[in-house]
């Protein structure tokens, strides 16, 4: 380890001592139906965003926490396995994980590895780096993670706590916990889409952005991309660099949308009081956003339009495919299209049925479309199937009554957003809305323990000071 990151660790030592206020523990041990502890409070996913909750938690002192994920260690979320990019496309400014512990930033951390002016040249940060960061913060800050575990069912377990079903390689485990974080990424609550007009089609001539994709063997081939956000154009870009012999990507609106709402939304006000606001205008906000889409940096476009082979044609929807030959044919109003190869960047839908973790609650999620009529111009099925949420990231049900339990079971992902604005898989909402969530379920704890605290207050006897009492003076004063 560089000089620099050990005097950094020591620093972050420092700054956590000092900022440990109040440092009560203040959780007493609650015994699952197995007569071990169960876990105050299990995070599923060791994203970035499952990290921030876990070190939010610990700063609360709440300290039995656990964070599993599937993948195994640094092969957490889209950084070394799907994303395609070469940096992120946040700026480098945008703080997160460290949740304003200056000494936690990936900033300190890069002067650290690489000096002062290296950070100063930066322009935007490297993705493996980024990855790199993420390791080191969980590291240093000591979150509990344990890979290669996936969670495949929640149910609810004797004594008021939730029982998760982890699927390990040595077999199955069953956890217990007073609540659990869904903290499981963009397709957490769904999964990544092919559009219907290509869903009919094998693997070996279409896929999704977030697939394993062999783009050496899309070398001299005719790609399609489909969709005209930043991951699209990611996929774009890698299939030309791989010496594909032409890539089109097709866009669905009559006109490429180079607006990226994110940017206009990163300010507190936004961040912090998005989700006090009533339906209407969370739907009237979050649909126009979401509806948008993220519009792409300038440095992904220009990534494929050096190349004199990619061609971008807009209000071109997929109106249908069939297989044809060897490869694809798509038909849009554009024309018919041939391709050996077609890369789908269209995005997540929400599915719960689909997620093995809530096989038994799915059912009774309440979504948006449950809660909320809005007007005719502002409709969108799509975005009515997100959870709507409760005030603390929590599911809510469709049916009162009938599955109480997933009041302990939060959201913080993509998922968060129609509820909370930016918030879940974001990292610049991540300083504001993970301080929520872990208000959110300190409050629930607290609240579930009240009891305990009465009694615990009712025998607190410690005296604060020793009080000598004086002998009055034989005969008093005069
Ligand atoms: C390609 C791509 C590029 C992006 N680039 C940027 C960017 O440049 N800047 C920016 O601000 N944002 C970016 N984002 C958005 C966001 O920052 C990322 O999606 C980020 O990974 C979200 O972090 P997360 O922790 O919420 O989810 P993830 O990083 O996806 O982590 C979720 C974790 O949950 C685990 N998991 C899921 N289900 C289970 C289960 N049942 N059991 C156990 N583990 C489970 C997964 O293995 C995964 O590791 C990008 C997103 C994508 C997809």
């Amino acid at each position: 380890m560089s000089s620099g990151l050990v005097a950094l660790e020591a620093q972050i030592g420092a700054d956590l001592a000092k900022t440990a206020h109040p440092h009560a523990a203040w959780l007493a041990p609650r015994p699952g139906p197995d007569g071990k502890p169960a876990l105050d409070v299990l995070v599923v996913g060791a994203g970035q965003s499952g990290l921030a909750t876990a070190f939010g938690l610990m700063r609360s002192q709440v300290t039995n926490v656990l964070v599993l994920d599937k993948s195994e260690e640094g092969r957490e979320g889209p950084w070394l396995t799907y994303a395609r990019m070469h940096t992120l496309r946040s700026p480098k400014d945008f703080t997160g994980l460290d949740l304003d512990i200056p000494s936690l930033t990936y900033q300190s951390w890069h002067e650290a590895s690489f000096g002062e002016d290296d950070w100063r040249n930066l322009d935007l940060i490297p993705r493996e780096l980024w990855a790199e960061y993420l390791l080191w913060f969980r590291r240093v800050v000591g979150v509990a993670v344990r890979n290669g575990c996936e969670v495949i069912d929640i149910s609810p377990a004797a004594g008021g706590l939730l029982a998760a079903t982890v699927q390990t390689a040595a077999g199955i485990d069953i956890v217990f916990a007073r609540k659990i974080v869904l903290a499981t990424g963009q397709e957490g609550m769904g999964d990544w889409t092919i559009p219907e007009p290509l869903y009919h089609l094998p693997s070996s001539l279409c896929m999704h952005a977030a697939q394993p994709i062999d783009f050496t063997g899309l070398r001299g081939k005719q790609v399609a991309v489909i969709g005209a956000g930043a991951s699209a154009f990611d996929n774009a870009a890698t299939a030309l660099e791989a010496g594909a012999a032409e890539v089109h990507l097709f866009c669905r609106r009559a006109e490429i949308q180079v607006i990226q709402p994110y940017r206009w939304l990163t300010f507190r006000g936004f961040l912090r009081h998005f989700c006090d606001l009533d339906d209407a205008w969370r739907w009237r906000f979050m649909r126009a956003i979401l509806e948008m889409r993220e519009g792409f940096p300038q440095a992904t476009y220009d990534r494929c339009a050096r190349h004199a082979n990619f061609h971008l044609h807009d209000g071109a929807p997929v109106e249908a495919a069939r297989a044809a030959g060897r490869g694809v044919e798509l038909q849009t109003p554009r024309g018919v299209f041939p391709a050996d190869f077609v890369i789908c960047g269209t995005g997540i839908d929400m599915n719960f049925a689909g997620r093995p973790e809530l096989q038994n609650c799915a059912a009774n999620i309440a979504v948006w479309a449950d809660r909320y009529q809005p007007p005719a111009d502002e409709r969108s099925p799509r975005l009515g199937r997100f959870p709507y949420l409760a005030d603390d990231y929590a599911l809510t049900e469709r049916v009162a009554g009938a599955t109480p339990w997933i009041a302990d079971i939060h959201v913080f992902a993509i998922a968060s957003t129609m509820s909370f604005g930016a918030s879940g898989s974001s990292i610049n909402a991540m300083t504001t809305a993970v301080p929520k969530l872990v208000h959110g379920l300190t409050r629930g704890l607290f609240r579930a323990d009240i009891e305990r605290h009465w009694s615990s207050f009712q025998a607190y006897d410690v005296p604060q000071a020793v009080v000598e009492r004086q002998t009055p003076a034989v005969g008093g004063e005069r």
